[in-house]
């Protein structure tokens, strides 16, 4: 029997199962991943940010676990030397009326405690000499690391603590007994007395084997990116974000260095047909009949038609999506990028249509069920992982150790 069983070897599932080792060191802790690798998934397909929090509403699980987590991601990198660059980033508004948008972020990031500035067009020009803007602010505390090696070091620290870390092993069912769970994989069953879930993409399925009650649907958007061509690369120093559109809560396509030196332009966000399909040509029967039959999609597509079918457009055509990226650099042409990886976001939606905007972390029966945590969990994964362990009952042992 098992004191804590975790589900899903991504970044949120391996820090939580950090933060809970750390927190009980004699805790049995399990880790149970389906893939031959840690962090294959979101975590292994995003943008390697550092996000700074700048985005997210005041007083939200995302704007504290993210402003804290930037920092702590920070020191864990130093600690463990993992490559990683604190550059700042810009958001800059390109039309008049993103200026009122751009100051609305502006106080937003006031708000949530980022070392933020407002800064003119000339002074973009001296950070990101290629770009074309009104005006813009600078976050400084927004930086770029590799994930997955991140998700790496954190596996790496769990298996230090004693954690059963299993690699291959896909959850199937659970069955809720007296006095925990019984989970049951490909590999076999395991009992645990409590269980974690954090099977991103397919948390709510997970939720669902695990008895509890979420209140909303993960829908898969992907994002494709584009790459700089290598002698393009001059265009573009550090992080170049255009104004969100504040009804998404995806960023729009923007430039992001990356830690290995190349730069990436997108993601773009489109529906896909395939929980884990990162190609446009992926299609999964169940996957695409649970979203078409989910009221809460098509309420989000009335509201949002325009948009969708810009992403759409985008998704398919080249030049629109070099069009949007010439707002920000309007030199980049079309042979200067090509196509590289894309990412699916587990997005959670709920039946009235509405998108969640903050992570979701609903309790069961012996478990926590993580619902929705999109981005910026990688970046707040530390913080994630934290709040989870602070969460979870203290394992028997452990009272019996203190009480006898
Ligand atoms: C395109 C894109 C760009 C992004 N950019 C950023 C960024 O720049 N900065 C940032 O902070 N965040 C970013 N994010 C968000 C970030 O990547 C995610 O929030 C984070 O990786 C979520 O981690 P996770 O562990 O919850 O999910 P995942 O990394 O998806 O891990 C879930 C794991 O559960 C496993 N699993 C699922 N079902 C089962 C089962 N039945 N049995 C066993 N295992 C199972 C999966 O195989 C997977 O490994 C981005 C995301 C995307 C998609």
């Amino acid at each position: 029997m098992y004191d804590f069983a975790i589900i899903g070897g991504g970044i949120v599932g391996l820090s939580t199962g950090m933060a809970i080792g750390t927190r009980y060191p004699t805790a049995r802790i399990l880790l149970l991943e389906k893939e031959s690798t840690w962090a294959f998934h979101q975590t292994g397909h995003n943008s390697g940010v550092i996000h700074s929090g700048i985005y997210y509403k005041p007083g939200s699980l995302k704007a504290q676990l993210c402003r804290n987590g930037c920092q702590s991601m920070v020191e864990f990198c130093r600690q463990h030397q993992i490559p990683h660059e604190v550059c700042g980033k810009v958001i800059v508004a390109t039309q008049e009326k993103e200026l009122p948008l751009l100051e609305n972020l502006y106080q937003r990031g006031l708000q949530n405690g980022i070392p933020v500035a407002r800064i003119t067009a000339e002074d973009v020009r001296t950070i990101e000499p290629h770009v074309s803007c009104l005006a813009g602010i600078r976050v400084f505390s927004t930086g770029i690391v590799d994930y997955q090696q991140v998700a790496a070091q954190y596996a790496e620290l769990m298996a230090l603590q004693g954690a059963d870390l299993r690699l291959n092993t896909k959850v199937i069912h659970i069955r809720d007994t007296a006095d925990g769970q019984v989970i049951e994989t490909n590999q076999g069953s395991f009992a645990a007395r409590f269980l974690i879930n954090c099977a991103g993409l397919y948390s709510d399925r997970i939720a669902r084997l695990g008895g509890a009650n979420s209140p909303a649907k993960i829908v898969p958007f992907r994002g494709e990116y584009y790459e700089l061509v290598p002698e393009k690369r001059y265009l573009v120093n550090t992080l170049i974000y255009p104004v969100p559109n504040p009804a998404f809560p995806f960023l729009g396509v923007h430039f992001t260095k990356m830690i290995d030196g190349s730069v990436h332009a997108g993601p773009n966000a489109v529906l896909s047909l395939k929980r884990e399909g990162y190609h446009k040509t992926d299609f999964d029967l169940r996957d695409t009949l649970e979203v078409m039959t989910f009221p809460g999609f098509w309420k989000l597509a009335a509201q949002h038609a325009d948009e969708g079918i810009q992403e759409i457009i985008r998704s398919f055509s080249k030049v629109a999506f070099v069009r949007s990226l010439q707002r920000l650099i309007p030199e980049v042409q079309m042979p200067d990028v090509v196509p590289t990886h894309a990412g699916v976001r587990a997005q959670a939606l709920m039946n009235d249509g509405k998108l969640v905007d903050d992570f979701l972390i609903v309790n069961g029966t012996h478990s926590i069920h993580v619902c929705n945590a999109p981005s910026p969990a990688a970046t707040a994964s530390l913080e994630i992982g934290k709040a989870i362990a602070a969460q979870v009952p203290a394992p028997p042992t452990l009272t019996l150790a203190f009480t006898s």
